[in-house]
C-alpha cells in the first residue's frame, strides 16, 4: 500500500471548518487538491496529519493557530493610501503582497478591507488565530516528479500540468 510521504504528490477532497462550523473552504471528489508532501505547501497541521495515510483514508484533524496560519497578533489594520499599490491592480479585501517589513525583511501583507482610497492592511493572514477543522479524504497518491521536487509543488493531478501559476 503507498502511503503518503516526502516526495509524495497526495490528492486530497477536504472541507474546512473554523471553531464555530461554519463552511471557510471545501472541494469535491471532481476536483481534488494536489499538494507535494514535505514542501510545506499546505499548514503544518494538517501535512503532519497526512504523514503515511493510504489513498481511500478518511480523516478529521483539529489545528491549532500555531500549526495553521499562526497566531492573530491582535494589531488593528494599517490605513495605506491606495497609491502605494500597484496600478491597474484591482486592491480587493484577501489579496496579499510582499512588502518590507521593519528589519528590511521580506514580509507577506494581507488586505484587510478597502475604505476609499486606503487600503488597511496586516500582517495576519485572514486565518490567523482561527482553529481549522479539517474533513480529509486522500483520493490519490503519486511519485512526484522531479521538476516538481524542485519547484516545490505539484503540477496539476497528474504532474503534466503547465505552469499556469507565478512562481
Ligand atoms: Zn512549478
Amino acid at each position: 500500500m503507498v502511503a503518503i510521504a516526502d516526495g509524495k504528490v497526495g490528492l486530497l477532497v477536504y472541507t474546512l471548518t473554523n471553531g464555530e462550523g461554519e463552511v471557510i473552504d471545501q472541494n469535491t471528489a471532481d476536483d481534488p487538491l494536489p499538494y507535494l508532501h514535505g514542501a510545506g505547501n499546505i499548514v503544518p497541521g494538517l501535512e503532519a496529519a497526512l504523514t503515511g495515510k493510504s489513498i481511500g483514508d478518511t480523516f478529521e484533524v483539529s489545528v491549532a493557530p500555531e500549526q495553521g496560519y499562526g497566531p492573530h497578533d491582535g494589531r488593528d489594520p494599517l490605513g495605506v493610501p491606495k497609491e502605494h499599490f500597484p496600478p491597474n491592480v484591482a486592491i480587493q479585501a484577501g489579496m496579499h503582497f510582499m512588502a518590507q517589513g521593519e528589519d528590511g525583511q521580506p514580509v507577506i501583507v494581507w488586505v484587510d478591507h478597502v475604505e476609499g482610497e486606503v487600503v488597511f492592511i496586516t500582517q495576519n493572514h485572514p486565518l490567523a488565530g482561527v482553529t481549522l477543522n479539517f474533513a480529509v479524504e486522500v483520493v490519490g497518491i503519486r511519485d512526484a516528479s522531479d521538476v516538481e521536487r524542485e519547484h516545490g509543488h505539484p503540477h496539476g493531478l497528474d504532474g503534466t500540468a503547465g505552469h499556469g501559476h507565478d512562481h
